[in-house]
């Protein structure tokens, strides 16, 4: 019995539980098809490639967010922002 060694591997993965924690949005694609999570994947490519500002854009967080609504998947635009901005709990 090793007890002092299992504590401390037991804190230590706590920690790393909890820094690595996915987002709302990883958990959903998580969730999804591997057809609709490459879609959802590249849709995410086309937010970043968008050099269109306000109305000019034609792929934006809130677009992505709706249609994710609409096929049942509940998302905000704003975890999907976090998420591509890398300020989630994600990698
Ligand atoms: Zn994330």
């Amino acid at each position: 019995m090793d007890e002092p060694k299992s504590l401390i591997q037991d804190l230590e993965s706590r920690n790393h539980f909890d820094t690595r924690q996915k987002c709302a949005f990883t958990r959903i694609k998580e969730n999804m098809s591997e057809d609709e999570r490459e879609a959802v994947l590249k849709a995410e490519e086309s937010i970043i490639n968008d050099r269109g500002s306000g109305r000019a854009r034609t792929y934006s967080c809130s677009w992505l967010s709706g249609v994710l609504i609409k096929n049942g998947y509940p998302i905000s635009a704003s975890t999907i922002l976090r998420h591509m901005n890398g300020r989630c709990g994600c990698e």
